[in-house]
């Protein structure tokens, strides 16, 4: 394939804490507009991979490309002007204000001068469009007036999903998307996901493999800081090595 299509090109990352490595040699290619999930049982290294894509980790060794540039050495705050966002980083809801009001939060975070929407050319009423827009696109305009406080487990996580694409990611990292969500919101949310990945690119970190067999185009499973496997679900799932090591956790 052509380098072009990959977004993410990550080799031989590696991540030592005093001399224990909690990712070795992770070799990870994410096709852009794809949806890629990251599998492995506790403690396989996904959520330092994450840590690491987004800089809040230093590699020990390795590199990461965006878009095929390096972004190896940059800061946190420069890997996000990148349009790379993992959902918490921003996803903090806050409770006592409306769905909105959340939105419009997020959407004049100062994040860096091509994302901050206010010194844009854009006019406030421009921004209340805006908001109208991403609470549509996640099926949450009806609730613009409530309290964030007040929402389902499922609509706070399409809320958290409003005020990342805010951000307007090339990239977005989603930890656990479904955690703590009944059936009808796992499929609403897988829903929106889908959507979502139609313009941007997913990366996953999700515990719930009929979701990951669901959404994913491709998967990469972690064990033990290595990759054990990778490829589409139909491929992981009869990996004998994949087997074992969920069987064995
Ligand atoms: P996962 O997200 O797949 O459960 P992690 O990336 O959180 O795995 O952790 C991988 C391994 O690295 C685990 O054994 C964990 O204890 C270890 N680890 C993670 N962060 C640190 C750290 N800051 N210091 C020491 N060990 C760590």
């Amino acid at each position: 394939a052509l380098q072009d299509d990959y977004i993410i090109e990550a080799e031989g990352l590696t991540k030592t804490f005093s001399g224990f490595s909690a990712v070795r040699n992770v070799n990870l290619k994410v096709r852009r507009h794809s949806i890629h999930a990251l599998i492995g049982p506790n403690g396989a290294g996904k959520t330092t991979t994450f840590n690491l894509i987004t800089k809040f980790l230093s590699p020990t060794a390795g590199c990461i490309r965006f878009n095929g540039e390096d972004i190896t050495a940059l800061r946190p705050a420069d890997v996000a002007l990148k349009g790379i966002i993992r959902s918490f980083q921003i996803s903090a809801v806050f409770p006592r204000m409306t769905v909105g009001e959340n939105v419009e939060i997020a959407l004049q975070r100062p994040l860096g001068c091509s994302y901050h929407f206010w010194q844009s050319e854009r006019s406030l009423g421009n921004l209340t469009e805006r908001v109208d827009q991403l609470l549509d696109a996640v099926g949450l305009l009806g609730y613009r007036n409530r309290p964030a406080a007040g929402l389902s487990y499922g609509r706070k996580r399409a809320l958290e999903i409003a005020t990342t694409l805010a951000l307007d990611p090339e990239m977005m990292l989603l930890d656990e998307p479904m955690s703590g969500l009944g059936h009808e919101d796992v499929e609403r949310i897988s829903e929106l996901i889908r959507k979502v990945a139609a313009q941007r690119t997913i990366l996953m970190v999700e515990h719930n493999l009929s979701v990951v067999a669901a959404l994913s185009d491709n998967i990469t499973v972690l064990a033990a800081g290595q990759v054990l496997s990778e490829g589409p679900y139909s491929v992981v799932s009869q990996d004998p090595r994949v087997v074992e090591a969920y069987i064995g956790s």
